[in-house]
């Protein structure tokens, strides 16, 4: 039986892989420093083939070892939303930059490696929809938005050059918006966000002119993109993109909720300097081109955005 290694396991993307990889057949050993208990999002999989670890991917000795009995190897740990980043820009650079310094200490060819990136490292490029070999544009250091994307962008060009100098095998994602159940309400997701308010009856909270757009990716493709590129040999060493390319404004995906749920509900406008910490600038538009996933894999995303509200809107209601 193959032994994977989840680091952030129990987080969003995580409680969905897990569970995908255990039905595989393959034991799992995740290390995730949220508690063992009811409010961990794994608590409800009892599986003999799930080892759970309940420490810091900073913890670099455990790390190492965890590592070295692994087959294959996901690392999925990181400090989510944008408001936490802002609070903890140290933290959030410290996370990622452990985990993978003792990847390349200790990975060999014989481990498979994927890495959850973001397209938050397109920063401010500009040029739409975004590829992966677009050159990209990043804010100044003094906005402490940044640090996730730069920890990300590091660790992806420290993967690539573990690929290319000691011939481990890599593979990166770049996760574009990803939404579903067991989204943590308070990293302040705009998807979670907007249904909770309108499921509370209370308006929803459009930050700045609501012009600016996203697309979404349903929890459960972005894990059908993880499991088809780390069974592709030909996605070593490269990375794609994994979102959709349904591109909404925030004030049509708002009003999208409103007709949903309740067409009495109220839209607020709250400016960005009201909803955000000092050091917030925001990311106009962002939409990715999927045509690499597609044309390595075939991958193509099942979920719309109205099936993926619809998904949401029950999880958050319980039924
Ligand atoms: N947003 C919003 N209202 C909210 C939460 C977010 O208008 O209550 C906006 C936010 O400014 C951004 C978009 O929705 O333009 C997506 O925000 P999210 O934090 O979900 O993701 P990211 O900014 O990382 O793409």
């Amino acid at each position: 039986m193959a032994k994977y290694l989840v680091t952030g396991g129990a987080g969003f993307i995580g409680s969905h892989l897990v569970p995908r990889l255990l039905g595989d057949g393959h034991k799992v050993v995740v290390i995730d420093k949220v508690p063992w208990n009811e409010a961990n999002n794994l608590f409800g999989l009892s599986s003999p083939s799930l080892e759970y670890v309940e420490n810091s991917v900073s913890n670099t000795d455990l790390l190492k070892s965890l590592v070295e009995n692994a087959d294959q190897i996901y690392l999925l740990a990181a400090t989510l939303g944008v408001r936490r980043v802002i609070e903890n820009p140290i933290g959030t650079v410290i996370t990622q930059f452990d985990q993978v310094r003792e990847i390349c200490a200790v990975a060999k060819s014989s481990q498979k490696v994927f890495y959850a990136s973001t397209s938050e490292v397109y920063g401010k490029t500009t040029v739409l929809p975004l590829t992966e070999d677009l050159p990209l544009v990043f804010g100044e250091p003094a906005k402490a938005r940044w640090a996730y994307a730069c920890s990300k962008l590091m660790a992806e060009y420290m993967l690539l050059s573990l690929f290319r100098d000691k011939k481990v095998p890599v593979l990166i994602g770049r996760f574009f918006n990803v939404v579903g159940p067991r989204q943590n309400q308070s990293y302040g997701a705009v998807i979670p966000n907007f249904l909770s308010q309108a499921l509370k009856g209370i308006p929803l909270t459009i930050y700045g002119d609501g012009t600016q757009t996203r697309s979404f990716c349903h929890v459960t493709d972005a894990v059908d993109a993880i499991l088809a590129i780390m069974g592709n040999d030909k996605c070593i060493g490269h990375v794609f993109n994994i979102g959709t390319e349904d591109e909404i404004s925030i004030l049509a995906l708002a009003r999208k909720i409103k007709k949903l749920v309740n067409p009495s509900l109220g839209l607020r406008f709250v400016p960005y300097e009201d909803a955000m910490p000092k050091g917030f600038e925001e990311i106009l538009h962002r939409v990715p081109s999927v045509n690499k996933i597609r044309q390595y894999t075939g991958w193509s995303n099942k979920l719309d955005l109205d099936e993926i509200l619809s998904v949401c809107l029950k999880a958050l209601k319980g039924v």
